[in-house]
């Protein structure tokens, strides 16, 4: 990118910017914010605007609080909602160090960098395609989300019956002024339940797209007078919320997942990566899908995945791979839903691809029928697992898994697992209404 130090000073004075946010993701992908005035902007961009870490759920103790904040030029933008005669406002994505000016190895951008850059050693490039969904709900007369929703329209519906409508065609319109090529926008199967597809690239860039189509859908929602949630399963009897994640590896710019002799169109990579995703799914879920809704989405009929499988058409197995070949041979991952911290996801699955090809893992057979409800004699002729049904199931899968903690770091894996683990303790203690209900008057 042309966004070197001298560009960003030259566009924020013939910009007027007055303000840049410098942003960053805590360890459970919150996406946090020191905004500092352009007064400051030669010290950012040396490296040397300090936080206090301590006050960051996941980083550090108080005894070591002080980090810094090393913003990636490349991402520099000038927000287009932010216009008013006072100054703009702009942002920049940083990586978190440490005071000596070593990488912090609770920065989940850092993570993710430094699994890229081990791939790197093997000649490859990570691109990514993620597909994003999620539910536009009302807000009451105090401005609080709801869930409730107006429209009754369903997969590719045609408005008028959809409110939801007009909030999603801003968000394509602002996500195309920050750059972004989007490639499909549309309602899906839930009521209220929206995607909108942004073109793929390289990892990194993907990622960070991601923390800002968030910002895009929640921040224009609110301009509608709506609640945009990336809950994974708000609403019982109705689809869930994904992130697919559409991957290939590319070595000297030419896809390397395709092969046009092979009877799928894949090339033995493409083999090997999908074995590796298979060995660790277990191991990456509580990653990948990060909070104790997420599971709730993984049960029969509503097309999300139940059972580790990897398939062509089927839309419920783990894995599919979508008819495209070329340069579009991909490898989709179904589990994934946005409470994943999505730089920690794609270090955690590329980890696990990565790991196939290193280690010529070969993937079972592909299985091209619908696993729901599959029994167990099937599921073992044809090497199924099932995915983990809870957040506690997958925590105990991530705590038994070194390969995990060697991809993710010992910080990051150890703070994670103890948060997560408080987490689903506190849920487990809960008495849920379903319960009360059931029991209450029966026994
Ligand atoms: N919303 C579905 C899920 O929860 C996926 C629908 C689709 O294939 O796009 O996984
Ligand atoms: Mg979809
Ligand atoms: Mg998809």
């Amino acid at each position: 990118s042309d966004l070197s130090s001298d560009n960003i000073r030259r566009l924020v004075q013939e910009e007027n910017v007055k303000f840049i946010n410098l942003q960053f993701t805590d360890v459970f992908g919150k996406q946090k914010n020191v905004a500092i005035t352009t007064s400051q902007l030669d010290s950012a961009l040396n490296g040397e605007v300090m936080f206090d870490g301590s006050s960051i759920k996941g980083f550090v103790r108080v005894e070591e609080s002080d980090m810094v904040l090393a913003p990636d030029p490349s991402t520099f933008q000038i927000f287009p909602w932010r216009t008013d005669s006072e100054g703009k406002a702009a942002r920049m994505i940083c990586d978190v160090y440490n005071t000596d000016g070593t990488p912090f190895d609770g920065c989940p951008r850092g993570v993710l960098k430094q699994v890229l850059a081990e791939l790197k050693e093997y000649g490859y490039e990570y691109y990514v395609g993620p597909e994003v969904e999620f539910f536009l709900f009302e807000r009451d007369k105090d401005g609080n989300p709801t869930t409730e929703i107006h429209d009754t329209a369903g997969y590719f519906d045609m408005s008028p019956t959809d409110l939801g409508e007009d909030a999603r065609r801003d968000m394509v319109l602002m996500l195309e002024k920050l750059g972004f090529e989007i490639e499909a926008s549309h309602h899906e199967a839930a009521p209220g339940q929206h995607e909108i597809d942004f073109k793929y690239g390289e990892a990194l860039k993907a990622a960070d797209q991601i923390s800002t189509f968030k910002l895009v859908v929640k921040t224009i929602a609110k301009k509608h007078g709506l609640h945009a949630t990336f809950m994974p399963k708000p609403l019982k009897n109705a689809h869930g919320t994904c992130m697919h994640i559409n991957q290939s590896l590319f070595k000297n710019g030419k896809n390397v997942f395709e092969d046009k002799d092979d009877e799928l169109g894949l090339s033995q990579e493409a083999y090997y990566f999908i074995g590796g995703l298979i060995k660790h799914a277990r191991a990456f879920s509580a990653i990948t899908n990060a909070s104790v809704n997420s599971y709730k989405r993984f049960v029969p009929g509503y097309e999300a995945p139940t059972d580790i499988a990897w398939g062509i058409e089927n839309r419920t197995p783990l894995i599919r791979i979508p008819g495209t070949r070329g340069s579009g041979t991909r490898v989709e991952l179904r589990n994934p839903d946005p409470t994943a911290n999505h730089y920690l996801a794609l270090a955690a699955i590329l980890s696990a691809g990565l790991d196939g090809i290193k280690n010529k893992i070969e993937p079972p057979a592909y299985f091209d029928g619908c696993t729901y409800d599959m029994d167990c004699a099937t599921r073992e002729e044809n090497g199924i697992e099932k995915f983990p049904e809870t957040l506690g199931e997958a925590l105990s899968e991530l705590e038994k898994s070194d390969f995990m903690k060697e991809s993710l770091g010992e910080h990051i894996f150890n703070l994670y697992i103890k948060a997560k683990k408080a987490e689903w303790r506190d849920y487990s203690q809960e008495i849920h209404n379903w319960e009360l209900k059931k029991y209450l008057n029966y026994y």
